[in-house]
């Protein structure tokens, strides 16, 4: 099952596993967001993280 993250930058990000997601939102996370990286744990990937139920969500902006 596919999963989404929305990042306060307006990235999104879409992933098949857990492992994937936490993954690539960790390393835009250190890249970007670098001041965030303690608060972005496993635990808070997995929290905002949606499941795609529908191709809807690549129409964002
Ligand atoms: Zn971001």
């Amino acid at each position: 099952m596919a999963k989404v993250i929305h990042c306060d930058c307006n990235t999104i990000f879409r992933a098949e596993t857990n492992d994937q997601l936490v993954r690539i939102v960790k390393d835009h996370v250190r890249l970007v967001h670098p001041e965030r990286t303690d608060e972005y744990t496993r635990e808070h990937v997995l929290r905002l993280a949606s499941r795609l139920v529908s191709p809807a969500v690549q129409g964002a902006p």
